[in-house]
């Protein structure tokens, strides 16, 4: 029976209690951002190790990374790359440390230059996007930056609603949609085969619509049971000859260093043209240095696995942790849920109508959170419901303290109405 919580319950007077102390101890918590942990960022350190004499700088094709050239990146690490993105070598670029750069990159060139042909998007009267949502707040700041206009669609257990999406392509103006494919930032969900297939198959009325594949937790497996895998977007795309539609991208931000990683981006043979020309006027090329390191490092795609699996151990213990601190306070209240993600970076949580409230609560005991609102286009949360939980980043302790804190602050405003 959900159950709600009032100023006459215990629970009530023991999660005021429990506030008033901790606000008096000065607490100073951060979980806003889905940041990687020191001792997680430690076990990639051996990376940096791996060159040393002249001899070790030379790629595959014989060339020295640490001079000019390979404008696509070095041929070992497109290779490395198109296993993590599904793709054939030949249809990567490796870019600097930052994915979500290379989606800037392509939103901003189609702004300025248009999509193979197609008119730039600067100059219609009009540019729409569709938004999954609860979404990755950084997707929407380039939209909203560029003037794009977002369109929320809600995103299902299985992917966005697809009839919702099939739908709203029939309008020429929309151009793009996000899509976090494997573990979704914020709500941990991996799309499913029927999902990835209707959007491979999608024929909307733009030509220059795309579908922005964000990979960015491709691997990032939680627990080594009953891994969910994700459907190839790329080779149902390419068996209906609709390949064009699709960009990808990954990055080795949460697996390596977010400040120190290698990002990837994969396309057909016709957009990645395109995208060479203009890449080839605004650089040489990214940091070989780092992309060979990264390769030496990792080896492969099993190399790259393995040590993710390393860091799900670190990881798993502070994802069931929250899990079993929200169970024990909060099982059974009406309009309080939550997510059981097993992969990805993030816990989503549901407050009907108090997310603001809760999250606003939380920063007096020094416990910030993501700002309620920013997992919706223009901040806003049409139920003000949404709080996202970046567990990654704090110790064990910490993470226990803070959850306390969210919960009693969750019990708070929800008893009072
Ligand atoms: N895409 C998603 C869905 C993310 O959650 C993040 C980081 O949290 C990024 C992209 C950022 O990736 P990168 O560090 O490669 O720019």
């Amino acid at each position: 029976m959900p159950m709600k919580p009032t100023k006459q319950t215990p629970i009530y007077q023991d999660a005021l209690a429990y506030l008033e102390a901790a606000r008096s101890k000065g607490l100073s918590f951060n979980m806003a951002r889905g940041k990687p942990s020191p001792e997680q960022l430690d076990l990639a350190a051996p990376l940096l190790e791996t060159l040393h004499a002249s001899s070790d700088f030379i790629d595959a094709q014989g060339q020295d990374v640490r001079n000019y050239g390979s404008l696509t990146g070095i041929p070992e690490a497109r290779a490395l790359f198109a296993g993590l993105l599904g793709v054939g070598q030949d249809n990567v670029i490796i870019y600097g440390n930052s994915s979500l750069h290379a989606m800037y990159e392509q939103i901003s060139r189609s702004m300025t230059h248009g999509v193979l042909g197609e008119k730039p998007w600067s100059q219609l009267a009009e540019v729409k996007w569709l938004c999954p949502v609860p979404g990755y707040d950084r997707h929407f700041a380039i939209l909203e930056y560029f003037g794009i206009k977002m369109i929320n669609v809600p995103l299902l257990e299985d992917g966005p609603d697809m009839d919702f999406v099939e739908k709203a392509i029939e309008d020429p103006t929309v151009k793009g949609i996000w899509c976090v494919p494997h573990y979704s930032n914020p709500t941990g969900i991996t799309y499913s085969d029927a999902v990835v297939k209707r959007l491979a198959a999608l024929s909307p009325k733009a030509k220059d619509f795309r579908i922005y594949w964000d990979n960015a937790y491709a691997i990032h497996h939680l627990y080594k049971e009953g891994r969910g895998e994700l459907l190839n977007i790329y080779d149902e795309a390419k068996k209906l000859g609709n390949e064009d539609i699709l960009y990808l991208f990954v990055s080795t931000s949460k697996i390596s260093f977010p400040g120190a990683g290698v990002a990837a981006f994969a396309c057909s043979t016709a957009n990645l043209e395109q995208v060479k020309r203009q890449m080839g006027i605004s650089t040489i090329g990214y940091d070989k240095i780092n992309q060979l390191r990264h390769v030496k490092y990792f080896g492969s795609l099993d190399g790259l696995q393995a040590h993710i699996d390393r860091l799900a151990d670190i990881l798993r213990p502070k994802f069931e942790l929250v899990d079993r601190i929200l169970t024990e306070n909060l099982s059974g209240i009406d309009g309080v849920r939550w997510t059981k993600p097993r992969g990805g970076y993030f816990i989503s949580l549901e407050v009907e109508g108090k997310a603001k409230e809760v999250v606003s609560k939380c920063k007096q005991c020094g416990v910030i959170l993501t700002p309620a609102g920013a997992t919706y286009p223009y901040g806003k949360d049409p139920n003000n419901s949404n709080i996202r939980i970046a567990p990654t980043y704090p110790s064990l302790q910490e993470l226990e303290l803070a959850c306390r804190i969210l919960c009693a602050a969750i019990i708070v405003e929800m008893a009072e109405g």
